[in-house]
């Protein structure tokens, strides 16, 4: 029996079904079950569409279908974030009766001239407002990242009072990411390096809602050759459920690893395994795209 203090591993992949699924979220959903099934745990996936005019028709499904075909299967039933608009709602209530959040009737308009940094509302009448966490003077996070090391971000300065709601009524990716993350036991956060200077804003929620705070992991991106992240819409980025194999050996060398662990797989069941045996997280890169040869055969870099 677990002793009270010890929490158990519980990882998370949370794709947003905005197209099909490509290699830098292959990426991220293979390095977090490798994560989570080198330390014993779980491994969850969570559906993050809480932006519907930008999400494709049936892309959540197929997205899932791919993870499939790759082997990668959640351990708990998938949730949704659309069906916990009441979690979301709970929080939000919470925050603004404790003060430490705030209706904003600001258009993106007249933050323009901050730079678009909320410090002050400057207008005041609005049909709908957005609501907004109240970040005060001085507000610098610093947390540990796994692969990056000790990370810092002057959160007043950079960021601002931060958006929970949208003004549209939909919900913030980071108020839905911490209220999702707590609910579900997450332990630990393993994703893409896009999100690294998400992360201070999500542990200013948690503390400010009295959530625990998980650990961190963010993987490195997939560059282009010329240094520059490859973009979601690109084209030539879906992987092949078909075949899946190659991407992941792709992947696997992305993540650091030693490409000779996986030589003698010929099926997917055998490459999992031989990948969950030989995985060492200590030799993860904090950044990716420099070795050429290691990018996915099907990305045509931009020169
Ligand atoms: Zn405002």
């Amino acid at each position: 029996m677990p002793s009270p203090t010890t929490t158990s591993y519980r990882g998370r992949f949370a794709p947003s079904p905005t197209g099909e699924l490509h290699f830098g979220s292959l990426l991220a959903a293979f390095g977090s079950w490798l994560l989570a099934r080198h330390a014993g745990g779980a491994w969850l996936v969570r559906v993050e569409d809480l932006d519907p005019p930008r999400e494709v028709a049936g892309a959540s499904e197929r997205q899932l279908a791919t993870l499939a075909a790759f082997g990668l299967h959640s351990d708990e039933p998938v949730v949704r974030q659309s069906d916990r608009g009441a979690l979301y709602q709970v929080a939000i209530d919470r925050l603004l009766a404790a003060g430490l959040a705030f209706e904003c009737h600001c258009s993106r308009t007249v933050l323009a001239a901050s730079g678009g940094i909320h410090r002050a509302c400057v207008r005041t009448k609005r049909a709908d407002p957005a609501i907004r966490l109240r970040v005060p003077d001085g507000t610098v996070v610093t947390f540990e990242d796994a692969v990056h090391g000790m990370q810092s971000q002057d959160v007043a300065g950079e960021v601002g009072d931060f958006v929970l709601r949208r003004a549209d009524g939909y919900w913030a990716y980071q108020l839905a990411v911490v209220v999702d993350d707590a609910a579900q036991g997450i332990t630990d956060v393993v994703r893409g390096a896009d999100l690294l200077d998400s992360t201070a804003r999500q542990i200013l929620l948690q503390r400010a809602l009295g959530l625990p705070m998980p650990r961190y992991a963010h993987l490195p991106l997939v560059l282009g050759q010329d240094g520059r992240k490859l973009s979601k819409s690109d084209a030539a980025m879906p992987v092949d459920a078909d075949d899946p194999l190659p991407a992941l050996r792709e992947a696997w060398r992305w993540l650091g690893q030693a490409p000779e662990a996986l030589t003698s797989a010929q099926d997917l069941p055998t490459l999992l395994a031989l990948a969950r045996a030989a995985f060492d997280p200590s030799v993860i890169p904090a950044r990716g795209g420099r070795t050429p040869e290691a990018a996915p055969s099907n990305v045509t870099f931009a020169s």
